[in-house]
């Protein structure tokens, strides 16, 4: 009901998700890059990985299993790859670590590739690209999850949802960014869909004696998941254990195991990360080119680019503040202590 929404501003926001991490023993400089991360996600109707994320994140800090303080160590591996050990913390401080070293590497060389080991990645892909576009960068990063994703005939879950994200300069607009789990469905809606009694469509999962079903809480429970696109989504969700759990020294999606930890859910695991300096690589300034294409994508009929419904959220949110419910808010306040 309208009366029991609040319209919170950002740094409202923000700065009740920094206490409440900070409350549940991450170092002041994580809670900050972490409440940073949360708050834009609501901010940007992304609400999959907003405040919905913070009873997860709570739980796993008081598990024990991830490290809210953990320092990560930074390390070259070539004048263009930079292996990181999260050092079982969550990605974003790590990535935020290596940040200056990766934009160095990228302003020397034109590319670089950041391997991220031992991190926990719990939120959406496009807040680690937007900022690289932002500085004229073409960049693109993929990270694996945890088991609940079968390979199409399979019964044995091998993948994690497995999200993957590209971010490229736009010249006259904000970037182009796309972000997308490979699996049908993302594991939070589909668990946001058993709660609310929904069926899910046929082919996105399977029940737990492999037969196909559009019932989410048969996948949910001894079930699985399947990749997107049938072949396609199995090749592009083997390439990411590949890249982000194999390359990277971090677990494979199948070997996360936090059954000693009751309560934890965030996927200790690995990420990759590359980015580019498309102006290298251009005969014409490469942003005009991303302008040009997108432009003939839009003259040609298509109502909805990706990040079109993010940027409109934000803009919205900028204007009136980000609508949360109030019983919502009393949990997220309740979480600070
Ligand atoms: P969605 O299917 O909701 O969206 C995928 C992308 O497609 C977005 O960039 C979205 O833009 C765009 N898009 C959606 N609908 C349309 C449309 N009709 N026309 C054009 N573009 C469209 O994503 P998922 O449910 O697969 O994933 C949601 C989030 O979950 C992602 O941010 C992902 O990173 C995250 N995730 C994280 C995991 C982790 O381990 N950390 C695991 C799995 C998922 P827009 O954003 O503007 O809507």
């Amino acid at each position: 009901m309208s009366e029991d929404l609040l319209h919170v501003s950002i740094a409202e926001l923000e700065s009740l998700l920094r206490r409440i991490f900070e409350a549940n023993g991450v170092s002041a400089k994580n809670a900050a890059i972490l409440a940073a991360n949360c708050a834009a996600c609501e901010r940007d109707g992304a609400h999959s990985h907003g405040i919905f994320r913070m009873q997860g994140y709570v739980a796993s800090l008081r598990s024990g299993w991830v490290d809210g303080r953990a320092v990560p160590e930074i390390e070259a591996a070539g004048s263009s790859f930079l292996r990181v050990d999260a050092r079982n913390g969550f990605a974003q401080p790590a990535l935020a670590a290596a940040m200056p070293s990766l934009l160095a590497a990228v302003e020397a060389t034109g590319v670089a590739v950041l391997a991220m080991r031992g991190s926990h990645h719990f939120s959406a892909l496009w807040p680690d690209l937007e900022p690289l576009a932002d500085r004229g960068l073409v960049s693109l990063t993929t990270v694996a999850g945890q088991a609940c994703v079968v390979p199409p005939g399979g019964r044995v879950p091998v993948f994690g949802t497995n999200p993957f994200a590209f971010a490229t300069p736009v010249a006259g607009s904000p970037p182009l960014v796309f972000d997308f789990a490979t699996s049908t469905m993302s594991n939070g809606d589909t668990r946001i869909a058993a709660r609310e009694g929904r069926k899910v469509p046929h082919g996105t999962g399977i029940d737990r004696d492999g037969h196909p079903t559009s019932d989410p809480n048969a996948i949910l429970d001894g079930g699985a998941l399947l990749p997107f696109g049938g072949h396609k989504g199995l090749a592009m969700t083997l390439m990411v254990e590949l890249l982000a759990a194999a390359l990277t020294g971090g677990s494979f999606s199948s070997d996360v195991d936090y059954s000693t930890h009751p309560g934890a859910e965030t996927p200790r695991t690995g990420q990759l990360l590359i980015a580019i300096d498309p102006t290298r690589g251009a005969t014409r300034v490469y942003a005009d080119r991303a302008r040009d294409l997108i432009d003939a994508v839009r003259r040609s009929g298509a109502s909805r680019l990706p990040a079109d419904r993010r940027y409109a959220a934000r803009a919205r949110a900028q204007a009136e503040g980000i609508p949360i419910a109030r019983a919502q808010f009393e949990q997220l306040a309740a979480l600070a202590g």
